[in-house]
């Protein structure tokens, strides 16, 4: 039998060399377990706090290292030392599903996340985006609210289509996403053969000062492929972790996969009056209006070693941003500046930025003390301002340049509405200009599928009505076909 090597001898976490590692330590071999077994008690209990507690929401997904190239010249739009020409710079990347849990399958029908850590040579950058370019609501308030209609009833711990769609058919905005995710990229082929996009609005501002608006587009260098609804159910039962393993295993074949960064940028004073409001998240820039603006190559190229160090224990947040890029009013992004970081804390502990994977590649000088389970050594002086040569924030050289004006009330109301804003027409767009005939065909079928597991009056009737309001034709059709569903034709 092969036994494992014993010039690389088993210890416990604290670097004893153990006797043994089959048998634990007994009273004679028949005897009671002694409590002197330290090592048996060591791996008991570690085994016991194995897990830690999965994300809230993309639990289910896995990632890897690679790297972004700068290959065209961006620095007219911002000074981001990461955007600089040629510039090449570390990754770290998670791919997701959203409503799952950490067990459930990829191919079910989601969008997928599409999250990115820079370590930049001016601390992380990260851009935690998805696989599509517009979301369903467009206040953090509403978003606890979403995924909770998306995960599991109080009742019998099930997912449920009724109150899906009772949330959707309730929340128009959502319009545009629903359409999206039930058209054919809403399950993708693979993680490496989607695009990735960072759907906020983001500010970018150069040496000089100038200011843009900018959307992100990964485009995958694979091009874009997708399961129909049957490939993805069959998928799910043969083998729900399709995704993961196909991006460990092209890695390790060595087919890297690639995106190409492109832009969407707009001048600063352009947004107040578009003709409708460009940071609702619910939205696009139509390309005719914004065209993509080539940036560089991001590759994977490196596998985790330990998948929970660094995969399940990497934390992205859209609050790390870098020196030249800055937030926008999106208001959802506003609430993720919060919610990441905050998520983090309670997932990984308040030091969770020492875990290696999170720790920037660039020096830390922060003043943050103390805590469970910090590893950096903190050194005095431990307060600012000091006269003990301790760091300096340096307004000069890092102005508070990536900032915007408002004013007015307080109030809780929803974006001012503009000429253009309603929640259809792009959704519209999307089935009548984007989608040929069979796409569109096969968004009747995926929705009409999902009404008739399980959604129930009213919701089913508010369902008709929402896809009407979205396109008559597509309305009536995915109607006529729930109503044959139900008789059995
Ligand atoms: P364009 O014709 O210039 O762009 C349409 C874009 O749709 C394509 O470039 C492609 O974007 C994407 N696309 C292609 N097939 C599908 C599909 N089956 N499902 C979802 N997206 C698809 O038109 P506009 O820019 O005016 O946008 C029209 C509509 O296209 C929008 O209302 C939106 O629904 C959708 N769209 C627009 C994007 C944008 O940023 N403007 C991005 C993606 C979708 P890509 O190459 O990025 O995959």
């Amino acid at each position: 039998m092969m036994r494992n090597d014993k010039t690389n001898p088993t210890t416990t976490d604290a670097g004893i060399p153990v006797a043994s590692d089959d048998n634990s330590l007994t009273i004679g071999p028949d005897g009671p377990i002694l409590l002197h077994d330290h090592y048996l008690i060591e791996q008991m209990a570690n085994f016991n706090r194995e897990r830690i507690p999965e994300r809230q929401p993309h639990a289910k997904g896995s990632g890897a290292f690679g790297y972004f190239q700068v290959t065209e010249d961006v620095s007219k739009y911002t000074k981001a030392a990461l955007f600089q020409p040629g510039v090449k710079t570390d990754v770290v990347m998670r791919f997701s599903t959203v409503a799952g849990e950490r067990g459930s399958p990829d191919t079910w029908r989601d969008p997928r996340g599409f999250a990115i850590k820079f370590y930049t040579s001016e601390g992380n950058y990260d851009m935690v985006g998805n696989n599509t370019p517009m979301f369903f609501i467009r206040d953090p308030m509403k978003f606890q609210h979403f995924i909770r209609s998306q995960k599991r009833r109080a009742d019998n711990n099930l997912r449920d289509h009724d109150m899906q769609w009772d949330f959707w058919t309730l929340s128009p905005e959502s319009a545009h996403q629903v359409t999206w995710l039930m058209g054919d990229r809403g399950i993708p082929k693979s993680w490496r053969k989607m695009n990735g996009y960072s759907s906020h609005t983001y500010l970018w501002v150069n040496a000089k000062g100038e200011k843009f608006w900018v959307k992100y587009h990964f485009k995958s260098d694979l091009g874009v492929e997708c399961l129909t609804q049957q490939d993805g159910d069959a998928l799910a039962g043969i083998d729900g972790d399709y995704h993961t393993r196909d991006l460990f295993d092209a890695i390790k074949q060595g087919n890297f996969p690639s995106w190409t960064l492109f832009m969407q940028i707009m001048p600063f004073a352009e947004a107040e009056s578009y003709r409708y409001n460009p940071f609702d998240l619910t939205k696009v820039w139509p390309h005719a209006d914004y065209p993509l603006i080539k940036v560089g190559k991001l590759v994977l190229d490196r596998n985790p070693a330990d998948n929970h160090a660094e995969i399940e224990q990497a934390a992205f947040e859209p609050n790390n941003l870098v020196p030249g890029i800055g937030l926008s009013p999106d208001k959802m992004l506003i609430g993720r500046i919060f919610a990441y970081a905050d998520a983090h804390r309670a997932r990984l502990g308040v030091n969770y930025k020492q875990i290696p994977v999170n720790a920037p590649h660039s020096p830390v000088n922060s003043y943050s003390k103390d805590g469970a389970m910090r590893i950096n050594k903190v050194s005095d002086p431990v307060y600012a301002p000091n006269s003990k040569g301790g760091p300096k924030a340096d307004g000069e050289r890092y102005p508070t340049d990536s900032a915007w004006s408002a004013s007015g009330e307080m109030v809780r109301a929803s974006y001012t509405l503009r000429k253009d804003d309603d929640d259809y027409g792009q959704a519209n767009a999307l089935i009548n200009k984007v989608m040929d005939q069979a796409a569109r065909d096969r968004l009747v079928s995926n929705v009409a599928g999902h009404l008739l597991a399980g959604v129930s009056e009213p919701v089913l009737s508010r369902a008709f009505e929402y896809w009407r309001h979205i396109d008559a034709v597509i309305g009536q059709r995915i109607e006529e076909k729930v109503k044959a569903g139900q008789a059995g034709k």
